[in-house]
């Protein structure tokens, strides 16, 4: 432990945010980390807890308090080792993880959590800036070929994970870039995307071969999915190519909806919306970039998607968004008491939401309207709960103005063709079918085939897919050597 009275003598000190009015003109960015005295006052606030709860709320299981510790007594490149004992990528989560770890922190009771996401954002920078970061490359071959297809947090962490376990590993990629949805879904304001691609050249330091813009096998016609493949591998050509695969394909299908006036012009999925800008920021010329610029812009869906879609929507030059969100708005602050370690229901306000934007809740839309097949504003009504069912509220109808409707509910499913060229059986939301369970687990029905992260377990959050993607890989290396040194 730190320093035992710390918890007492020191406040949480919040990581800053750059102006909105600064911040608005780019998109990279704008958090203001601790500096390294600020950081080791938050790791004196650590209690080093016998029961460590927030260990427990930590999807990888971070050894949060030994870190705290170490960055208490200025020890930054042992707490990197323990960091990165349990997670490969922690300037990923350092920067875009919700934290339910300090959700369940014990001084979250009654008092403010500590600030573990600063500690790790700050541990991990320093890191990559002191040369601390390098690749380990497995010292002895197995022989054994697997191909990991999907290369987002799932699959980035379960191919370094078997790389380092010394097999030879091709990560498949459809996209022309690796990182999923961290790379063109999460806005680069939120992530910049040098961080995936300095762990791209990890991974192929340690022997990973990664193949981009290549398509395994394939998606149904007219799919919106992202799709930058020049190429086709069946499913089974890789069975037979190589000794296990592992399909980290993620839950790419977007929820939508069915009302009247969908088929106008101007109605996109987010996933339509939020790759175009990231792949602008690469550098890449688009023809017709989809974009907000002097446009109302509705934004359906209350999620994080939906907050990407205002930040992003608000750099362009929106007059105006909104953001609908279906279900009551939450309280401002949660009941401790009652809820605490678990993640609590509470209002959420993201740095996007703060950047300008109305925020509707109860909100139903019944219909689009437009005029010569373009979208001009959309009908609503509002919903409450009565006997567990949400139930529209008579005289609540309203219209409101747009020229940009973003559907950001979430997505229902991974891509089902996918996963039936590979036979893989669904459960009943229609992801991968595979258990967690310490040994079988991750495998699906068809033999030498494993799942992991949001393909498996539906959509999720980049924490939990290197949690699945780790966990995966330890299993696919059981498989194929019959023991694993692999961490689970
Ligand atoms: C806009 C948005 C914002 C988000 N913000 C956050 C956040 O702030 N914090 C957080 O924790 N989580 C956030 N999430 C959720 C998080 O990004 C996902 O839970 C996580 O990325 C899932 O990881 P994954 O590796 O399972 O799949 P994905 O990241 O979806 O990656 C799957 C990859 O597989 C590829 N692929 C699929 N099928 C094939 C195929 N047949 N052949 C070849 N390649 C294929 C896809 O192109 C994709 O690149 C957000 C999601 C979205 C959409
Ligand atoms: S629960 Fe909070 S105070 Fe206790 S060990 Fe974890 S970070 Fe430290």
């Amino acid at each position: 432990m730190g320093k035992v009275t710390g918890f007492m003598e020191f406040e949480r000190i919040e990581e800053g945010y750059k102006p909105v009015p600064e911040r608005l003109k780019h998109y990279k960015e704008f958090i203001v980390g601790l500096d390294a005295s600020q950081a080791k006052v938050q790791g004196a606030r650590c209690m080093d807890c016998g029961t460590p709860f927030c260990n427990n709320g930590c999807p990888v299981n971070n050894i949060i308090p030994d870190f705290n510790d170490l960055v208490y007594k200025g020890d930054w490149q042992n707490a990197i080792e323990v960091l990165h004992s349990t997670n490969n990528f922690p300037e990923f989560t350092g920067r875009i993880c919700p934290a339910p770890c300090e959700a369940a922190c014990t001084l979250n009771v009654n008092d403010d959590a500590v600030g573990i996401k600063s500690i790790e954002h700050a541990i991990i920078d320093r890191a990559w800036a002191e040369g601390w970061v390098t690749a380990r490359p497995a010292k002895h071959k197995t022989g054994k070929k697997v191909a990991v297809v999907g290369s987002g947090p799932a699959g980035m962490a379960a191919a370094q994970q078997l790389a380092r376990a010394g097999h030879d590993v091709t990560l498949f990629e459809k996209n022309d870039r690796i990182g999923g949805l961290l790379r063109y879904g999460i806005p680069d304001f939120k992530m910049e995307k040098s961080h995936i691609d300095r762990r791209a050249k990890q991974l192929e330091a340690e022997g990973v071969t990664i193949r981009t813009s290549v398509m395994v096998g394939k998606l149904p016609e007219g799919s919106k999915v992202t799709n930058w493949a020049k190429e086709t591998i069946s499913p089974e050509q890789l069975k037979k190519d190589f000794d296990a695969v592992l399909l980290t394909g993620g839950s790419e299908q977007s929820r939508d909806l069915p009302v009247p006036g969908r088929d106008l012009d101007g109605i996109h999925f987010a996933m339509e919306f939020l790759p175009q800008q990231n792949k602008v920021n690469a550098g890449d010329k688009l023809k017709g970039q989809l974009r907000a610029d002097g446009k109302n812009v509705i934004v359906i869906g209350g999620g994080d998607t939906g907050s990407d879609c205002v930040g992003t929507s608000n750099r362009h030059g929106a007059v105006s968004v909104t953001q609908f969100e279906v279900m009551p708005q939450p309280p401002e602050q949660e009941n401790k008491p009652l809820v605490w370690p678990y993640w609590p229901l509470k209002l959420r306000t993201s740095s996007s939401h703060e950047e300008g934007c109305t925020r509707e809740f109860a909100v139903s839309t019944k219909e689009f309207m437009g005029e010569k097949g373009k979208v001009t504003g959309l009908k609503t009504v509002h919903v409450e709960f009565k006997d567990g069912k949400l139930v529209e509220i008579p005289g609540t109808e309203k219209e409101y103005k747009a020229d940009l409707v973003l559907l950001a509910m979430g997505f229902v499913n991974p891509v089902a063709t996918v996963l039936d060229g590979f036979g893989v059986d669904k459960d009943a939301r229609g992801n991968a079918k595979a258990s967690t369970e310490f040994t079988g687990g991750y495998a699906t029905n068809v033999p030498k085939v494993f799942a992991a992260g949001d393909i498996r377990r539906g959509q999720s959050l980049v924490v939990w897919a290197i949690r699945e993607g780790r966990q995966a890989a330890r299993a696919v290396d059981e498989f194929l050597m019959g023991f694993s040194d692999l961490p689970r």
